[in-house]
């Protein structure tokens, strides 16, 4: 192996290191404190009754079905929710 290839290997696992331990670091650094009291509704989890996940209140497809809100991972799931309760 020649010093070149060595060098541009070195240069590539340094990225590589960078870009795995560097996101990790300086997400750490940009939150030193707890979160924020106004911390938006989005983040709150919500329970999918078809298949259980937990999917982020403001990711989640919402359903107001009988005056009940649900919500759910994927549209896939709101229709099986829907053909079941024979809406
Ligand atoms: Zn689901």
């Amino acid at each position: 192996m020649s010093p070149v290839k060595i060098l541009i290997l070195g240069i590539l696992f340094y990225l590589l290191f960078k870009l795995v331990f560097g996101k990790k670091l300086s997400f750490k650094k940009r939150n030193p404190v707890d979160k924020p009291a106004n911390q938006p509704l989005q983040d709150v989890l919500v329970e999918d009754p078809v298949c259980h996940t937990f999917v982020p209140k403001g990711q989640a497809l919402p359903l107001l079905l009988e005056g009940e809100k649900y919500y759910f991972c994927s549209d896939e799931c709101r229709k099986k929710f829907i053909k079941n309760k024979g809406a």
